[in-house]
């Protein structure tokens, strides 16, 4: 049995309906800004309860464009986490901060009790990630923010439809970064991103930026970036954003068998599940005694496991001028050599995750 980690083929077995509308779409021209951006915008704001959305050419755009229209850059320092994609770092990078990291909890995300050491007069911001599509702890990150005026942007691209206390994922910071990468909750066909916020100053602000900091077609007040929202991908988005209280229902039963199932041995270690966050299982993780073993073993077994991620960014090549060392984030370091990613998208059948449980039973017999 075939337990795939991309669920691709599947969520897209039948695209005539998409079809249909990127014939009219081809028809009218209406490529750049096209009237589905701003319905798209208008229906992911309603999903995470924010006033504002505003589409951008990838969540790594979202994240960078956030920074830039919150003026963070040269000279500013931005908290965030070593063990992330590499991209967070990349926008605050590439928007001209110098990322600091702080290392995560047992939860895998930023352990709120170690940010306060790592702000220094040049901390502008905190950029928490919400890790394997499980919210941060925001309510604590939210304190620390206010005590020191911060600002709080979300990396919210691994958590479309997360909550804490039934409150959205993205919508708690200034900004939420969102991807609509294929692998994310809610995917098109190529890239694309979106950012949410309530503040109209910043949804003003983030139209101009992404559209070549024009105020108007001929008036330009910053020179900026092309990243746009295409209006093809926002049609496919508008069809995948009917189903993604199905999706993450699905995903939240898949974890809830495995976890049911896995904890069952003494081997596997999973993480506290706290009971007033919702969480989206973008990724399914658990630590996992002789993890290398069982990783490869699954494999074997056609189950496609994954590590996310193995090497933690501040022992990156690209973050050698950071300075940082090996043993500056013991969790993170402790947690890349015993995590392990099961498949648990919406589209597996019971009898596969059923297959995944038998297989790690047969390891640790
Ligand atoms: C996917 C992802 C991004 C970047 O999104 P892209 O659309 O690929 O640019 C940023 N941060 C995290 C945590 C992600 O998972």
């Amino acid at each position: 049995m075939k337990v795939k980690f991309s669920y691709l083929e599947e969520q897209f077995k039948n695209p005539e309906p998409i079809f249909k509308d990127i014939k009219k779409l081809v028809k009218s021209g209406d490529f750049t800004l096209g009237k589905e951006v701003f319905e798209f915008e208008k229906q992911f704001a309603k999903l995470c309860q924010t006033k504002y959305a505003v589409g951008v050419g990838t969540g790594t755009d979202a994240i960078r464009l956030s920074l830039i229209a919150l003026n963070v850059g040269s000279g500013d320092e931005v908290i965030t986490v070593p063990n992330t994609f590499y991209s967070t770092v990349e926008a605050i990078v590439t928007a001209g901060a110098k990322p600091v990291f702080v290392d995560a909890d047992d939860d895998y995300n930023i352990n709120p009790n170690l940010i306060e050491k790592a702000i220094t007069k040049k901390t502008k911001a905190i950029l928490p990630v919400h890790l394997y599509g499980c919210p941060a702890k925001i309510p604590e990150i939210i304190k620390i923010a206010n005590k020191h005026n911060l600002l709080i942007i979300e990396d919210a691209c691994q958590a479309i439809n997360s909550a804490i206390n039934k409150k959205k994922a993205g919508s708690f910071g200034i900004t939420g970064c969102f991807s609509l990468h294929p692998l994310k909750g809610i995917n098109v066909w190529g890239d694309g991103g979106i950012i949410t916020t309530n503040s109209q100053e910043v949804r003003d602000k983030l139209y101009m930026l992404r559209n070549n900091g024009l105020k108007n077609r001929d008036e330009c007040a910053i020179y900026s970036y092309n990243c746009r929202l295409d209006t093809l991908q926002a049609i496919v988005a508008l069809h995948v954003i009917k189903d993604i209280d199905w999706i993450t229902n699905k995903r939240i039963e898949n974890a809830k068998f495995y976890d049911e199932e896995l904890s069952k041995f003494s081997q596997i270690l999973i993480p506290e599940r706290a009971r007033n966050v919702k969480q989206v299982y973008h990724t399914y993780v658990v630590k996992a005694e002789n993890r290398d073993e069982l990783y490869n073993f699954l494999l074997k077994s056609e189950i496609e496991a994954k590590i996310h991620y193995p090497v933690p960014l501040h022992l990156q090549e690209a973050s050698k001028y950071l300075n940082y060392k090996k043993g500056d984030f013991p969790k993170t370091e402790e947690q890349v050599k015993s995590i392990i990613t099961l498949p648990a998208h919406q589209h597996l059948k019971k009898g596969q995750l059923e297959y995944v449980v038998k297989k790690i039973k047969e390891f640790y017999k």
